[in-house]
């Protein structure tokens, strides 16, 4: 079987040229969407991330400020500073990068971003909204596997589908959108994590695999069935002493050896990764429309 490789770039061009207009809409009116980005720590994967989101934000004329905080920030510093850029009218969304350094809860700072401006999709409100079938704002990694899946006309509705890790960022919200009466669910959903027992057996029987789980190459050809489709969240470091760098980033999926047998499936890198920035884009896009009405 020929495998079908799911471009996340051409995926995030189409994205793009469909948010140039609501840009230009925007900008007509004197507003330019606008993000405060948060970093706290000197964790270099995360100043990467923060980084290109914000080059993707000035290559569409969006306005981006990353605000670097060192790690011992205490728990009540950050939610006051978290509370003037909620009051900020300047910016339309606010991103806390993660992972936080261990002293701060996760759970407990992003409830205190506005839900309004929360376009990363992380605040309860949000979340709950995902779960009552009526979204405000996507988390932005499975808002960009829902465009791969609809880009590429991989039907949804009916099908089995196994979401491997549940995590609030992916594997939760994938799950909950995937199983809702939406045009984009009506999926038959498993999700799957570490207390599974015999994750094969549902893999094997899923039309569609969602791999969220941080564990380079887990999911073998063995494990899934002829013409799956197969996205692939994954971005893991693997040592590879060939690479300047001395490691290589794969995925939770071994590309390789699934090839021939999946239907289609996302590159690592290549495939979601692309898409979660412009999706971050296309949120805080909304944000500043929601916001101007
Ligand atoms: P996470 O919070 O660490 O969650 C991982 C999930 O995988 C957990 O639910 C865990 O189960 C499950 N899991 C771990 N090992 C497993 C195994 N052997 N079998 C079955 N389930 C297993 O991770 P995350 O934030 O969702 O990220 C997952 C991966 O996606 C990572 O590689 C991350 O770097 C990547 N990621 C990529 C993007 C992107 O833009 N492409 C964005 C976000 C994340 P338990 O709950 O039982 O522990």
């Amino acid at each position: 079987m020929n495998t079908l490789i799911l471009k996340g770039k051409v995926v995030s061009l189409k994205v793009k040229d469909e948010l140039l207009l609501k840009i230009i809409d925007l900008g007509s009116k004197g507003i330019i969407p606008s993000l405060a980005a948060i970093i706290i720590g000197d964790n270099p994967a995360s100043k990467l991330y923060v980084s290109s989101k914000a080059k993707a934000f000035s290559k569409l004329s969006c306005y981006s400020e990353i605000f670097e905080l060192p790690s011992d920030t205490k728990k009540d510093n950050l939610i006051n500073f978290i509370n003037e850029l909620n009051e900020n009218k300047k910016f339309h969304g606010i991103l806390l990068q993660l992972p936080l350094p261990k002293h701060l809860d996760e759970k407990e700072i992003l409830k205190t971003i506005s839900p309004k401006k929360d376009v990363d999709g992380l605040h309860p409100e949000n979340q709950g909204y995902i779960m009552q079938g009526d979204p405000k704002f996507i988390p932005c990694t499975p808002f960009g596997c829902l465009q791969i899946l609809d880009y590429y006309n991989i039907d949804i509705e009916g099908k089995d589908v196994v979401v491997v890790g549940r995590s609030n960022l992916v594997g939760k919200p994938i799950a909950s959108l995937l199983s809702q009466n939406f045009s984009y669910g009506n999926a038959t959903v498993t999700l799957c994590h570490t207390r599974t027992k015999d994750l094969e057996s549902y893999t094997k029987k899923a039309d569609i695999i969602i791999a969220a789980v941080g564990v380079p190459n887990l999911i073998k050809k063995n494990m899934i069935k002829e013409g799956a489709h197969i996205i692939d969240v994954g971005i893991n470091r693997v040592d590879d002493k060939s690479k300047e760098k001395g490691y290589r980033v794969v995925g939770d999926v071994d590309f390789n050896d699934v090839l021939g047998k999946a239907g289609s499936i996302t590159p690592v890198p290549g495939g979601v990764g692309v898409m979660t920035v412009t999706m971050l884009l296309n949120n805080t896009v909304q944000a500043a429309i929601n916001q101007n009405l």
